[in-house]
């Protein structure tokens, strides 16, 4: 079973859902069971891949708007249930069928058995040479039938474990796919709080800590108000790749919800983290983005990061908090800069 993902408590939980109330009340969406999950969902930034596909549907106000919706609901909290079910039904067809071959196969066996018996018997008694002659042809005849059922059964074995291998490969991508954030293409929060409860235990075990780090885009709303939200994605985008080509294979990138994203970075100081967070921070404002078809500059991007370093009397979410108000701390001190956690 998957772990649960709503964890916040009644204050947050009850936030979410008057923002969800709000969202679909802007749009006169009807606060149906399906709509008030894609609300809430969207509320708590938690998919805003969904939001902003919800939003752009909620917003065109036309005749296909419900149809839409319904067809985004199934195509995210639906979709992996279906792919899993099409994917028990394969394994249930291919054990079914094996059950089959095995049963004719000790069938065939069994009667072997029985020849072989009943030749030992006659070799214990007086036969005729003439009865011998004919049980042993029997023999000859029925191993080699038992010999090529046996080939057979081999090779359908061997089919058999190549479609089980096959759907192993679609398992994995059905979890992968849950895992990855659907617009940038790297892990998105449910991996990210599952990553992080895996470094917990890791710098326990081990007594060793790593930091994390909360960055957000800055203005990032007056940049989607300037130049659209399709615009904003690719920004998204290009943060995301940023973040990924600055840390090394070990760290952890993923989008935290919205225009912010986290990294794990095990076995790492607050100096060495704040070293790369300064090496991200330069690299993004550094990038310059622009349109592909006027060849205009978008303008300079920034980003403001929160570090904070794991103690062992740290929950996951005491840490996550450090982080953000250092977060904070950078965005009020003038953004486009790097804080340490106190
Ligand atoms: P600050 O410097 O304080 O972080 O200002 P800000 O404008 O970045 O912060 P604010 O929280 O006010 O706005 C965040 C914006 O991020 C609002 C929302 O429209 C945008 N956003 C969140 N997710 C997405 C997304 O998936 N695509 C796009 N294009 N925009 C998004
Ligand atoms: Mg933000
Ligand atoms: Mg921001």
């Amino acid at each position: 079973m998957d772990p649960n993902p709503y964890t916040e408590d009644y204050t947050q939980a009850s936030e979410y859902l008057r923002i969800a109330l709000v969202l679909l009340s802007k749009y006169k969406v009807p606060p149906s069971p399906d709509n008030f999950r894609m609300g809430y969902d969207s509320a708590s930034g938690r998919n805003e891949a969904l939001r902003t596909a919800f939003e752009q549907i909620a917003g065109k106000q036309d005749g296909s708007c419900a149809e839409n919706l319904w067809r985004l609901y199934s195509h995210t909290y639906i979709g992996n249930d279906k792919a899993m079910a099409s994917m028990r039904q394969e394994l249930r067809k291919i054990i079914t069928n094996m059950q089959g071959q095995f049963d004719q196969s000790g069938k065939g066996l069994a009667n072997y058995a029985d020849t072989l018996s009943h030749f030992s018997e006659l070799l214990d008694g007086s036969a005729s040479p003439e009865t011998m002659a004919a049980e042993v042809d029997k023999v000859i005849e029925d191993t080699r039938a038992t010999e090529e059922s046996q080939k057979q059964l081999g090779q359908q074995l061997t089919s058999i474990a190549a479609e089980v291998a096959t759907l192993r490969n679609e398992l994995e991508q059905v979890r992968q796919e849950s895992l990855i954030d659907a617009l940038t293409g790297i892990a998105n929060r449910k991996a990210f709080d599952s990553a992080l409860e895996t470094s917990f235990h890791e710098a326990r075990e081990q007594e060793s800590s790593f930091c994390i780090m909360l960055a957000d885009i800055d203005y990032f709303k007056n940049f989607n108000d300037t130049h659209g939200h399709l615009v904003g994605d690719k920004v998204l985008r290009f943060v995301a790749s940023t973040l990924k080509r600055c840390v090394k294979g070990k760290d952890m990138v993923a989008r935290f919800g919205g225009e912010e994203f986290a990294i794990i970075l095990p076995q790492t100081d607050l100096q060495g983290a704040d070293a790369v967070a300064e090496e991200i921070r330069k690299t993004v404002s550094a990038g310059q983005l622009k349109d592909k078809k006027s060849g205009n500059f978008y303008g300079r991007v920034t980003i403001s990061i929160g570090i904070a370093r794991f103690t062992d009397r740290d929950l996951p979410n005491d840490l996550v908090q450090r982080a953000d108000k250092a977060l904070y701390l950078a965005k009020e001190r003038g953004r486009d800069r790097v804080e340490q956690a106190a």
